[in-house]
């Protein structure tokens, strides 16, 4: 029922504010459930175009619309055009009505635009009107008309209007009022509409400028990458190049320090080749380890150690440096120490002998500790606290950070000692790659405590094959028949390295120049194993191991990818195409040899104690046997002819505990006569019989 119908028909209803009770109750709820519509309705257009049917309802009108003000097109003179209707049924929209889109007010309804754009409604019969608003309004059927501008902040946006076509209706204040409540309700609407748009095409553009940003930053990462990935190999290729002469240099003088009939003089010379192209590996290590940090290709390769060797050998390693300097050297490791952890042992072992050196350089006199504590442990893993302290010269608290910076050495220390600068940031890098950090304490003149704590898995499995492994010095042939090797090298002083190495002990070695001949040499020999360089003329490693992977005969042969390039990537491209194990060259002989053991499954023979046994003959003689790391120390310095290094471990041995006198006393005999080659031996023997004893470190 309409408004106007309800009003006229009822004879003596309540009022309220000039509207029948009823009446103005449903206005009221009408206006309050639209405005409760715009509110919470999403769809935006939904949500006006319930509110205007709610209106329609509530109030009886014929038509409610929504005008919106605009720009006309083309003229841009101010015009209008209808958005929204609603109509009570038999009446007929107007929404299609091409009239009222885009109409300039200035064709009909001059007068609304002032009204409307002062804030003011229209109101009124049509009938009362000017002629030019009669002429749109009456082919419309209105009769009565209220139209209520809609604000948003301070502009007029359009207007929302209400027709009567049936009767000629007044509107009353407070129809007018309510409805200029509910026109603010639209314009709230709208408004959190247009927000809403702005929001989204900010969103939008933002996510373009993102997209784009996006694009230009990957564009520059992938131009980064390349870089750095020329870097890497400039790198990796200048270390192939600098290790294959040096492969040369250490493997030969690996051989010749094998050979029995030396003079001591040539031996020392060879002593100092083979240092001075160690401590060329070394620098170049360094270098590479210094790259591939800042690359962030260095990567932890951890695997079951044994720990206590390891600090072992750390320990002995310094220790000589502490004895030459005159420092007391203190190796202070907690008892309850766990015998296997999984660590990285050549990192771990890198970084304890630069902390430890570093400590021994820095300090004239007094002591260095080496301590290790257990902070905790579980049943598979460990905490240890590694702690090397000093009482050198110690570091100011504002060097503190400026020394683990590469190439960085403080004043204090330079005009005395050698060393790159490279040491300490090296150190930190790998500590923080094991997921901790190391830490510097000191005071000038009178210490520095350099620590750190490193979570560790234990190992629990400790197999005696690697202690063996220490001993290949000495091993002399192997059991069982006689095995055959072929050597893949276009470099000859990289095969005849091998070849030096392997065919005194019994094997048979076959060589070939690429991939190509080495596959000819396979099919007419078919040796036990191969072993292959990567980067060959012809034919290259990793071509030759593919087409031996995919030849039905040859296939199951092991092959050892041994080649200078020593990237990450070559490395796993080689195992990826079929290479079973990777070793880096200079080849180690210890590690070639532990090499061929796993692969071939091949037992040793060690030179044994009777052929070598001194001739003070004290072998019958109850007496203690030193830690194999310290043989394996003593045998060192007895091979490189080191006569004064080894009498002050052999006295210091014997200070530490008399129970080494009958084994230390028959070698200070033949160590003061200079009768290194026997000491050799005979340490060889002790050092066989200890691996086939099983001794433990
Ligand atoms: P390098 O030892 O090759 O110079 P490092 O990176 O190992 O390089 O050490 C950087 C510098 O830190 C050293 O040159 C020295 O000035 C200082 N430093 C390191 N350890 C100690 C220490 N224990 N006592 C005093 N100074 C030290």
């Amino acid at each position: 029922m309409s408004l106007i119908q309800t009003t006229s028909t009822n004879a003596s209803p309540v009022h309220l504010n000039g509207l029948p009770l009823d009446i103005y109750e449903r206005l009221l709820r009408g206006v309050a459930i639209a405005t409760n519509v715009l509110l919470t309705e999403s769809d935006y257009h939904a949500a006006i175009n319930i509110a205007l049917s709610i209106l329609g309802e509530a109030t009886g009108v014929d038509r409610v619309y929504i005008f919106e003000h605009h720009p006309h097109q083309p003229t841009r003179v101010p015009a209008l055009s209808q958005r929204w209707e609603w109509v009570a049924a038999g009446v007929a929209p107007e929404i299609d009505n091409s009239m009222l889109q885009n109409l300039p007010y200035s064709d009909f309804l001059p007068r609304w635009q002032v009204e409307l754009s002062q804030g003011r409604s229209i109101v009124g019969l049509i009938q009362d009107f000017p002629p030019s608003e009669q002429a749109l309004l009456e082919p419309q059927g209105i009769l009565s008309i209220l139209v209520v501008p809609i604000k948003l902040k301070d502009q007029v946006w359009g207007f929302v209007g209400f027709d009567q076509c049936q009767i000629a209706h007044q509107w009353s204040e407070t129809e007018i009022a309510t409805l200029w409540a509910i026109a603010g309700s639209f314009g709230g609407t709208i408004a959190r509409h247009q927000m809403e748009q702005s929001l989204q095409e900010i969103n939008r553009t933002l996510e373009e400028k993102v997209a784009l940003r996006t694009q230009e930053l990957t564009l520059a990462k992938d131009q980064a990458d390349k870089a750095n990935q020329a870097k890497s190999e400039f790198l990796a290729n200048m270390s192939h190049e600098l290790r294959t002469p040096l492969n040369g240099i250490l493997g030969y003088a690996q051989i010749l320090a094998r050979s029995q009939t030396l003079s001591t003089q040539d031996r020392q010379g060879i002593d100092i080749i083979h240092q001075c192209g160690d401590h060329l590996l070394n620098l170049i290590n360094e270098i590479l380890d210094l790259a591939k940090i800042e690359v962030g290709k260095m990567v932890l390769q951890p695997t079951a150690t044994h720990l206590l060797s390891l600090l072992q050998s750390v320990v002995e390693i310094c220790k000589v440096k502490a004895d030459q300097k005159g420092l007391s050297f203190f190796y202070r490791p907690s008892h309850d120490l766990p015998i296997g952890v999984e660590v990285d042992e050549k990192k771990l072992r890198q970084v304890l002998i630069n902390l430890v050196g570093n400590a021994i350089k820095f300090t004239e006199k007094g002591s260095v500790t080496l301590q290790v504590d257990v902070l905790s442990a579980t049943d598979d893993r460990v905490s240890l606290r590694f702690c090397v302290v000093d009482t050198g010269i110690g570091i100011a608290k504002t060097e503190f950070q400026r020394i683990f910076q590469a190439f960085e050495q403080l004043d204090t220390g330079r005009p005395t000692v050698e060393g790159t600068g490279l040491g300490l940031a090296i150190s930190q890098q790998i500590v923080q790659l094991m997921a901790s950090v190391i830490e510097v304490s000191s005071q000038l003149e009178q210490g520095s405590t350099f620590a750190f704590t490193l979570e560790l898995p234990l190992v629990t499995e400790w197999g005696s094959r690697q202690l063996a492994l220490t001993l290949g010095d000495r091993i002399v042939g192997y059991l069982g028949p006689p095995r055959r090797i072929l050597i893949v090298d276009d470099n000859w002083q990289n095969r005849s390295v091998v070849v030096g190495l392997l065919a005194p002990l019994g094997f048979e070695v076959l060589e070939a120049d690429n991939g190509e001949t080495g596959l000819v040499q396979m099919r007419s020999h078919l040796p036990d194993l191969v072993i292959t360089d990567l980067a060959m003329p012809v034919l290259d490693g990793y071509g030759f191991i593919q087409a031996v992977r995919q030849d039905d005969q040859l296939r199951h042969y092991p092959i050892v990818v041994s080649s200078a390039s020593v990237s990450q990537a070559d490395q796993q491209l080689a195992l990826n195409c079929g290479g079973d194990i990777f070793l880096a060259k200079p080849i180690q002989a210890q590690t070639l040899l532990a090499t061929l053991a796993t692969c071939l499954n091949l037992t040793w023979a060690y030179a044994t104690p009777s052929h070598t046994a001194p001739e003070t003959g004290t072998t019958d003689v109850a007496r203690l046997v030193p830690p194999v790391a310290t043989l394996v120390t003593l045998l060192q310095l007895a091979q490189q002819d080191n006569i004064q290094s080894l009498r002050e471990h052999l006295t210091a041995l014997k200070q530490q505990d008399h129970g080494y006198s009958g084994f230390v006393d028959p070698l200070l005999g033949l160590a003061k006569q200079f009768r290194t080659e026997e000491i050799e031996q005979h340490l060889s023997a002790v050092l066989a019989q200890a691996g086939q004893e099983g001794l433990v470190l």
